[in-house]
């Protein structure tokens, strides 16, 4: 049985992660959500909240796996024995960026493939950049966020 993995920043999670989340749980019956230490980025959540958080978001589900990961995502997936990565994809833009890291990652592990879901028509628009934009600038963001991010943002802006 294939068991895939979702990588990603979530940076936060948003409800369009979780929307992929479920599809992907839904249709493979298992799924390895793992959070990629990135140093590159200035994150909002370090690794370890994102977990958390994800893991309150989401609950004890059948055939969930969350997890971290450094390096690139074919290694850790050959690693693993996901022969599947499964991407989220929302507008062209994320196309073509998905599309060059599909084929690039095909190139380094030919036997991993990557599979792209479209989220809700809802969460076509919701992105963790967008949200960071938003949260910067004192915008309300809790459309788009699930309600255990919402609270983390708010304890933080708290004394
Ligand atoms: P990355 O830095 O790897 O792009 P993100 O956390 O931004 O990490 O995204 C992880 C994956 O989730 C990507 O495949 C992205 O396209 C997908 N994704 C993010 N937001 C949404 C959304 N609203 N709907 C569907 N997929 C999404």
């Amino acid at each position: 049985m294939v068991h895939p993995l979702f990588p990603g920043s979530f940076d936060p999670p948003t409800l369009g992660h979780l929307d992929l989340i479920e599809r992907g749980l839904r249709l493979f019956g298992r799924l390895t959500v793992a959070v990629a230490e990135n140093p590159d980025k200035r994150p909002l959540f370090s690794v370890a909240e994102r977990l958390e958080l994800l893991r309150t978001c989401l609950g004890a589900r059948e055939g969930l796996t969350l997890t971290s990961f450094g390096g690139l995502v074919v290694d850790f997936a050959r690693a693993h024995g996901h022969a599947l990565i499964l991407r989220g994809l929302r507008d062209t833009q994320d196309f073509e960026f998905e599309y060059r890291m599909a084929l690039t990652n095909r190139t380094l592990a030919p036997e991993v493939e990557t599979l792209f879901l479209m989220p809700s028509l809802e969460y076509t628009f919701t992105s963790s950049s967008l949200m960071k934009q938003i949260l910067e600038h004192g915008g309300d963001a809790s459309a788009f966020l699930p309600g255990p991010v919402i609270e983390a943002l708010r304890g933080r802006a708290s004394p």
